[in-house]
């Protein structure tokens, strides 16, 4: 053999070598036993007490000054239905319809913890349910309505296990702010920005911010023989870009060569074809080096030798999921275009709107120019109102991230927990201002059928599901607040 294919060969050999030495040292954890023993749970009581929540049908208003008295009516159903909390708490209604309820705590030099939860749902027509969508109906295990996932089961167990520990006639030692608005499924301005507005103004700071989102996966998309349990400490950035192109328009039997319609359908075709590049970003780096001692053989050494096999990788992570590829890259989808109104003329204006979910580091104007750059001069490319920036990077190195991930394993032995970055939008971006540690995490298992139910019909929530939901809320206090 020539020399030089020895030296090439040889070189590669070393590499692999130390490749495979990388990837033994980093060890599969035994993970750790926990000597919790979980408490019995009446669940058919807390689906009881979901089932009333789920009947007053507190759908998003679009204007915070239409009738949100039922929003009101909720908060009382509430009151009554935890009368240990409400008798304890100073409740403060905010822009009318968004309700604090600061529960207290013995030791006042202690932060306060902030349970956050959003009151409103989105709407529900009756066609295509099984029940009617506010019955709160249980049938074959499953608590039925919109809002039992998304998102008043959690209100429900946050709720419940304070109750339950209050019961027991323990006070605790951190004051906890329960943090309800009214217009998550909107933008959460009204709601979630008011009431991080209303406490930063007097002058209170947060130990830490816990919210929806979050999920419980099943381990083998990253190789594991298990289930993860990922906490988001981010949030990705949202912008609606707006792509427009005018021409002439005029009778449809005698078109210009090129149509407005036909330029726009192009743009939008170059946009799918040229995704954004993809890119570590701390809390991908955080969740994979938290993932990787779990992973069988192969995956790990891919995972771990990441800087040497980073384009394949990459190239594996965006194709292998549509979660996986959201995690690692901002995307691009095209929602909704528009031409002329009727069939037969040609469009002045045609316009499609690109739904961005931006990625940490990357911002909505830096998108708007890659868009731009992308489809040339014949389409403008804006931003529409209402766009947010990626949010800040939750520490997890603190005391609130450790005794999250602490409450999991013991609530749900034997999974594996990580960092991740939330790929949707919850109220918890608001919160930055008044804490580093804000964490999503939705203590429920379910299948891919019932989270498909969010925002469709026949959303519903399985009773069983409850016991750990009110076990990581019970178990939460305990470990942060008692
Ligand atoms: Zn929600």
């Amino acid at each position: 053999m020539h020399p030089f294919w020895i030296i090439i060969l040889s070189m590669l050999g070393a590499l692999i070598l130390f490749m495979v030495i990388r990837t033994l040292m980093v060890r599969p954890k035994p993970i750790c036993k926990t000597d919790y023993t979980p408490r019995d749970i009446d669940i058919q009581k807390v689906a009881a007490h979901l089932a009333g929540a789920v009947q007053i049908p507190t759908v998003s208003m679009k204007h915070n000054d239409m009738d949100g008295s039922v929003f009101l009516q909720y908060q009382k159903y509430l009151e009554k239905t935890y009368p240990l909390i409400a008798a304890r708490a100073e409740k403060i209604n905010i822009n009318q319809y968004a309700v604090l309820y600061f529960i207290r705590g013995r030791d006042e030099s202690l932060l306060p913890a902030a349970i956050l939860a959003h009151q409103d749902v989105v709407p529900a027509p009756e066609e295509g349910w099984e029940v009617p969508p506010f019955s709160g109906i249980i049938k074959d295990g499953y608590l039925y309505g919109r809002g039992s996932q998304d998102m008043k089961s959690q209100m429900i167990v946050a709720l419940e296990g304070l109750e339950l520990l209050l019961h027991e006639g323990r006070e605790p030692r951190r004051s906890i702010y329960f943090c309800f608005g009214h217009d998550e499924e909107l933008t959460g301005k009204e709601g979630a920005l008011q009431i991080s507005a209303y406490l930063e103004k007097r002058g209170v700071r947060l130990e830490y911010v816990i919210d929806e989102g979050g999920t419980i996966l099943d381990g083998k998309i990253f190789g594991i023989n298990n289930k993860i349990a990922l906490i988001g400490t981010c949030e990705k950035g949202y912008a609606d870009i707006r792509l427009e192109v005018e021409k002439p328009g005029g009778h449809a039997a005698t078109p210009a060569r090129r149509t407005s319609v036909g330029i726009l359908a192009e743009a939008i075709c170059e946009i799918e074809h040229n995704p954004k590049r993809t890119r570590w970003t701390l809390p991908v780096k955080q969740m994979i080096k938290s993932l990787a001692p779990h992973m069988k053989f192969v995956y790990r050494f891919i995972f771990v030798n990441r800087d040497v096999l980073s384009p394949l990788l990459k190239w594996v992570l965006s194709v292998v999921s549509p979660f996986t590829n959201g995690i690692v890259r901002t995307t691009m989808a095209a929602t909704q275009t528009q031409g002329a109104h009727t069939p037969n003329t040609l469009p002045t204006k045609a316009y499609a709107n690109i739904n961005c979910r931006l990625n940490t580091g990357d911002t909505a104007e830096e998108t708007r120019a890659y868009i731009q750059d992308l489809v040339g001069k014949k389409v403008k490319v804006s931003i529409e109102d209402g766009y947010r920036d990626p949010s800040p990077v939750s520490s997890i190195d603190g005391k609130a991230y450790g005794a999250l991930e602490r409450t999991i394993r013991e609530v749900f032995p034997g999974y594996v927990v990580a960092p991740y970055p939330f790929i949707a939008a919850s109220d918890a971006k608001y919160y930055y201002n008044l804490t580093d540690q804000v964490f999503r995490f939705t203590p429920f298992e379910k299948t891919e059928d019932d989270a498909n139910r969010i925002h469709a019909e026949n959303e519903r929530q399985s009773v069983e599901s409850l016991r750990q939901g009110t076990l990581f809320f019970l178990r939460l206090y305990e470990n942060t607040c008692f």
